[in-house]
């Protein structure tokens, strides 16, 4: 997997740190998360058989590589497991 910029990173973790993810729908394949930005919200889904994310946002789209919205949703959830 290629490194993400510190950019990325740092915009990632303020959006997991400002509460911005949010966990919709879980089923035995996927998991659906809404991440609130200022323009429009974004949906992350991860699919679990393949352990992948996908976002609906340009970055990834053009990137094809974890954007800031996937690298707050993957924060989230290490958030979850750790707590439980
Ligand atoms: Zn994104």
């Amino acid at each position: 997997m290629s490194e993400l910029s510190w950019r990325t990173k740092r915009k990632g973790f303020w959006i997991f740190k400002d509460g911005k993810v949010v966990k919709d729908v879980e089923n035995d394949k996927r998991c659906y998360f809404i991440v609130k930005s200022d323009e429009k919200d974004h949906s992350v889904i991860f699919d679990k058989t393949k352990k992948v994310f996908t976002c609906d946002c340009e970055f990834f789209s053009l990137k094809l590589k974890d954007c800031s919205h996937i690298y707050a949703v993957k924060l989230f959830m290490d958030d979850k497991n750790g707590k439980s």
